[in-house]
């Protein structure tokens, strides 16, 4: 992590500026160390180079939306993909009882820092070394830029040349799972000057920040441990916000919407990837899920995800319907206004 990117995090709780302390550095990157908030004293730790900024220093592990809606226990294993059966044993109209009836909260590890700083630290040191690329073919698929090819690859390269017609210097990816789609971006864009990538997934951050490495652009980029609920970022940071994919494996599409626009500067653009419909994977009728999405804040589709985007603040400037392999997709345009 480079100390200019204390310029645009913030503490995910207050919004307060932070201070870093205790911090190893290696070649001017900051290692380790403690991020502390001047507002309200919450600490955040830096681990292996990079910044983990989750609310209430949660670890948070990813849930299905479904089960993060019904306020299944963490930890309980997923029913069927994305937990789709479990929504169709319980019934629609009680699932949407249950998801409305009860604050939802993911459980919180109210740790010391340093604590989580241990236990991650034997994992954290493996992927940054990047021998997790080393097996499994995984360098040939994930660490060949430009990209050769791949399921939809005709709808990737049109969302990389949406986000890079934006004409942005700031970039900032939300829901960035493995980084495939930022990192592209990173290499094939070189008017960038400043780009973050925010994922919760722990595990993603030292993947994504090697690939960053691999294409040289690691000292303008950073890998963020955050929740897209709850960005660790300050208001107006960035010029052009994006999202590949991703949506579907949110609850909260409401707060995610609010914090997008919100990061983004005054006539901003955030530029999104996602499916026209919800995905059921045929496990139940795509009108069930769109409309216990819609009760639960999950994404609902495309027109629902249009509207919510509206009543956030935000224009659309263009959006294309796509042919996928086997679902249509979408690429819009939003503005912020
Ligand atoms: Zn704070």
């Amino acid at each position: 992590m480079q100390s200019s990117a204390l310029e645009y995090i913030r503490c995910p709780e207050c919004r307060g500026h932070l201070s870093i302390h205790l911090a190893a550095k290696r070649n001017g990157d900051i290692r380790s160390g403690t991020m502390k908030c001047t507002e309200c004293s919450n600490q955040y730790p830096v681990i292996m180079g990079r910044p983990v900024l989750l609310p209430n220093a949660a670890v948070n592990t990813w849930q299905a939306p479904v089960d993060e809606a019904l306020g299944v226990m963490p930890g309980t294993p997923v029913n069927g993909l994305l937990s789709l059966n479990r929504l169709k044993e319980i019934g629609i109209d009680r699932a949407i009882e249950q998801s409305g009836s009860r604050c939802i909260k993911s459980e919180m590890i109210e740790s010391d820092p340093n604590a989580v700083t241990k236990e991650m630290l034997g994992k954290a040191r493996y992927l940054d070394s990047g021998e997790w690329f080393k097996h499994k073919g995984r360098a040939k698929r994930l660490l060949t830029f430009p990209a050769e090819g791949g399921v939809n690859y005709d709808i990737f390269r049109e969302f990389m040349n949406t986000v890079q017609s934006t004409k942005t210097r700031d970039l900032i990816d939300l829901l960035s799972g493995g980084g495939y789609g930022v990192t592209h971006q990173a290499f094939q864009n070189r008017e960038l000057r400043r780009i973050a990538a925010v994922e919760r997934d722990m595990k993603c951050l030292w993947n994504i920040q090697y690939r960053f490495k691999h294409i040289r652009r690691s000292s303008i980029s950073e890998a963020i441990g955050g929740d897209v609920r709850r960005l660790p970022i300050g208001s107006e940071s960035f010029d052009t916000a994006m999202t590949l994919q991703g949506l579907t494996e949110l609850h909260g599409i409401s707060g995610f919407l609010r914090e997008a626009y919100r990061v983004l500067k005054q006539d901003g653009y955030y530029v999104a990837l996602y499916s026209e419909d919800p995905v059921t994977f045929d496990i139940l009728p795509v009108s069930d899920l769109r409309k216990f999405a819609l009760a639960a804040d999950l994404y609902a589709g495309h027109e629902q995800f249009i509207s919510a985007a509206e009543k956030t603040g935000f224009r659309v400037i263009s959006t294309e319907a796509l042919e996928g392999t086997r679902a249509i997709k979408r690429i819009t345009v939003f503005r912020k206004m």
